[in-house]
């Protein structure tokens, strides 16, 4: 038999003071519903919830999700978004990375598991590795090399789904999967090495935009706003996915670094770099099934997205100038 969704009152986000952990804070303030946002500011910053703190219904709280998890009260929604996300991020804490989605899928499923609330983890299109099935359904079980050393990243998610799959049918807890796809937006971190941050931030300083190999390996991109309604869609059913929420408009990185130029007005130009070791050559979400379970589909065009996030991460550079005198 099915599980009926649930009425969600309070929820508990990890990695809560991140990209899409801030943007999930706000959306669910506004959808009513109050917030403890679990961080140890690892990759995220109380500057990306400054915003909310003043707002009653909500409660940031420094935390290791690695070390011990208690949140007193009643929870109706746990999201796991813990974890370092950026390929420069996890590569520089590889540890930290198989740590949080190891321990901290652990010990957030126990929270989860102790108030009898719903639970989502933020897995990702990494678990298709170097994918040999295009586009990536959820049936394709992915081509992961886990002693390579994205492995650090793939394995410590793919362990957590397979963590968040045992609680569900050992425990019965109320889980769900969500694999997403490359999101961008504002609120990323300029130098946080993913490309998107990276070509936007060389192309308004004027410097050429680096291209890793010959940029013809692809990447479909997901405006956060369309991410996040996927997420709560997710968070507000009774489904236990995987599902994959993700854009499936593909494009090269080169098409995307040129793409950057033109939004920006600038006059960069393109630099080619050494491709990462077990770079994905192509990725691009099939999602035929978060259409039929959740009736979510991405709505945002890349024109648009992209639009907006250069205006934003402009902003931040002249706000940034003006402090710095
Ligand atoms: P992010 O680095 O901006 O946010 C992660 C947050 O987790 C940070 O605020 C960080 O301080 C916190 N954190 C890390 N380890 C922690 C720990 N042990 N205890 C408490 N907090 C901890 O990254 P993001 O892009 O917002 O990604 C959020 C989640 O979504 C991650 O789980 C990531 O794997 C997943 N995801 C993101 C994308 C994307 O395109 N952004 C794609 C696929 C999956």
């Amino acid at each position: 038999m099915g599980r009926a969704a649930r009425t969600i009152r309070r929820a508990v986000v990890t990695g809560g003071a991140g990209f899409l952990g801030s943007h999930l804070c706000e959306h669910l303030l506004a959808h009513d519903v109050e917030v403890v946002c679990l961080d140890n500011f690892l990759t995220g910053s109380p500057q990306n919830v400054v915003h909310l703190v003043e707002h009653p219904g909500f409660r940031l709280v420094r935390c290791d999700v690695t070390d011990f998890v208690h949140v007193p009260g009643p929870v109706d929604l746990v999201l796991h978004f813990a974890s370092p996300a950026s390929p420069l991020d996890y590569l520089r804490m590889p540890i930290e990375t198989l740590k949080v989605g190891s321990l901290g899928t652990l010990h957030t499923l126990g929270l989860a598991q102790e108030k009898g609330a719903r639970y989502v983890l933020a897995s990702t299109s990494e678990v298709y590795g170097d994918p040999l099935v295009h586009p990536q359904h959820e049936e394709y079980w992915g081509n992961v090399n886990p002693v390579g050393p994205r492995g650090v990243y793939d394995e410590a998610k793919r362990f957590s789904e397979a963590m968040t799959t045992a609680y569900r049918t050992a425990k019965g807890t109320d889980t769900g999967i969500v694999r997403i796809f490359n999101t961008y937006g504002p609120r990323m971190r300029p130098d946080d090495g993913r490309a998107i941050p990276a070509f936007v931030g060389q192309a308004l300083s004027g410097r050429p935009l680096t291209v890793a190999g010959d940029g013809s390996q692809t990447r479909s991109i997901c405006y956060v706003d369309d991410t996040v309604r996927g997420i709560l869609a997710m968070a507000f059913s009774a489904e236990a996915g995987p599902v994959n929420i993700g854009n499936p408009d593909e494009l090269s990185m080169l098409r995307l670094a040129e793409w950057v130029v033109e939004l920006t007005g600038s006059d960069s130009g393109i630099e080619f770099i050494d491709l990462p070791v077990d770079d994905p050559k192509v990725r691009r979400p099939d999602t035929t099934r978060a259409e039929q379970l959740l009736g979510w589909r991405p709505e945002v065009p890349s024109a648009e997205g992209l639009r907006r996030t250069v205006a934003w991460f402009a902003e931040q550079r002249e706000a940034a100038a003006v402090r710095a005198g």
